[in-house]
């Protein structure tokens, strides 16, 4: 009887057969070289290594999955760049997470774990307080527990507590540098299937460490050369009304610029167009959850809503919309549950013009998260919203003389009137009630790309939702090797 025999599918070993242990010298001998060759899935998640000092959870992955790669491990896939709730309080506007999934023979796990504890050590700044790295390893198929954990980390707020005991059910193995607040992150971004779910890529150059902190040199014209000729496969590079450049992020952190697009290909090609004025250190390309709406993805009843979620309610607007002194507009808006306040701030632009548009008793779907007051009262923030029907408009004008067109004087209550200039007496009220047209159309309305947030899904990617688009071998290495010769 010959026991299963194990191929490789690496180029660089010759396609082999391993018969029955009888045949080798030992049994230790034939489990070792099974170890060897038998690949299994491993998964990495890492959060948190950022601060407001500097560092980044993406630059720490860049430097992980450069490294591994290097030391010919197979990457399954892309690095994932995954973006959970953008309203969790205490995580910076981003709130990202990164994931890596391998494939790696048994027998050097413990090599991977120790390069990604030993990088994450050394990118972290684990002097800030509220910066707690965590890495996560889970090894074989991730689990169902794990992606509708992820689903729930996009639009709720999960606690440590509950990330724990999941890890314990998943059988993931959580490494803590400091405190255990990054385990949620970490967790999550292991749970996030983007070639199931709709996703995008982004390839990020990161500054040498000695340019980190001063002024970003990326030249303008190029990001617009490369916007106007990449048109609609890449996105949010720069804001068409103010012309301000996008790509380039403001503060700290080791990011130079990140190009956003539909796929790795035009992503590459948009990257290459880009003209740095600074030296790149090193660029990763990342699939990610950005530009889906995927925090938007929970329909939900007024009454429910509680601080910090986000996703969509649906209902009718109850008041007509007002603008206050800091320039934000609110107005009620009513659902069978419920009512709520519902807000568009003043950083959303000429966002807040199309909510000043509507009227009680147009029926729209809100977009966005949930703020909480002094009091505790609740506001819904609005990042978007849908006109699903608008009410019909009047308005009240004055008829004039049938015969001359002459205007109209009043005969007194009820009486009609009579024309000033002819005298032709006319019966019936004085005004006519008109249909008034709506300044407003039904359909998606939202504000401009530089007040969206990461995950909300730009103009240009509506019904562009993708899933299992075939992913052509693009390594990382090979695409900076590519860029930066020398
Ligand atoms: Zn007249």
């Amino acid at each position: 009887m010959y026991l299963p025999f194990f191929k490789y599918s690496n180029s660089k070993h010759p396609t082999a057969t391993i018969k029955e242990p009888e045949a080798f010298q030992s049994l230790e001998l034939y489990e070792r070289l099974r170890g060897k060759h038998l690949k299994v899935e491993f998964h990495i998640g890492i959060d948190d290594t950022d601060s407001p000092r500097g560092g980044c959870t993406t630059y720490t992955m860049s430097i992980l999955s450069d490294r591994l790669q290097h030391e010919e491990l197979e990457l399954d896939g892309y690095p994932c760049l995954v973006r959970l709730n953008p309203n969790v309080p205490w995580k910076t506007r981003g709130n990202a997470a990164t994931a890596l999934h391998l494939k790696v023979p048994k027998t050097r796990i413990g090599e991977v774990k120790e390069a990604a504890i030993e990088i994450v050590e050394e990118t972290s700044d684990v002097s800030q307080p509220n910066t707690d790295p965590a890495i996560v390893f889970l090894e074989g198929p991730v689990p169902s527990i794990l992606r509708h954990f992820y689903s729930r980390a996009l639009t709720d707020i999960l606690t440590v507590e509950e990330a724990e005991q999941l890890a314990a059910e998943a059988g993931v193995e959580s490494c803590l540098i400091k405190g255990n607040r990054g385990t949620v992150g970490a967790l999550a971004a292991v749970g996030a299937d983007l070639n199931r779910d709709d996703h995008t890529f982004e390839m990020i150059a990161y500054r040498r460490k000695e340019n980190r902190g001063t002024k970003r040199k990326v030249d303008p014209e190029s990001v617009m050369e490369m916007n106007s000729k990449m048109g609609d496969s890449t996105f949010n590079n720069l804001d068409p009304d103010t012309g301000r450049i996008l790509v380039a992020p403001h503060g700290p952190d080791p990011v130079l610029f990140g190009v956003r697009g539909e796929d790795p290909w035009s992503v590459a090609e948009a990257f290459k167009m880009i003209r740095p004025n600074e030296p790149v250190e090193r660029a990763t390309l990342f699939k990610t959850n950005q530009g889906t709406d995927a925090h938007f993805s929970r329909s939900r009843w007024i009454t429910e809503l509680q601080a910090d979620q986000s996703g969509n309610i649906t209902g009718e607007v109850m008041t007509h919309p007002v603008s206050n002194l800091g320039g934000h507009v609110f107005f009620r808006l009513l659902d069978n549950s419920g009512e709520v306040d519902c807000a568009a701030y003043e950083p959303t632009g000429p966002f807040r013009d199309e909510v000043l548009l509507l009227v009680p008793g147009d029926r729209i779907r809100a977009f966005g998260g949930v703020g909480s007051g002094p009091l505790g009262v609740l506001t819904f923030n609005m990042e978007k919203f849908e006109v699903i029907h608008l009410v019909e408009c009047t308005e009240s004008k004055r008829r004039s003389c049938k015969k001359c067109g002459g205007s109209l004087e009043s005969m007194g209550r009820g009486q009609g009137g009579r024309c000033r200039r002819c005298g032709y007496r006319l019966s019936g009220p004085l005004k006519d009630l008109i249909p008034k047209r709506r300044q407003i159309q039904p359909g998606l309305h939202m504000p401009p790309p530089r007040a969206l947030r990461h995950l909300t899904k730009p103009f240009s990617r509506i019904e562009r939702q993708k899933t299992n688009i075939p992913s052509r071998s693009l390594r990382g290495t090979s695409i900076r090797n590519q860029l930066f010769k020398g």
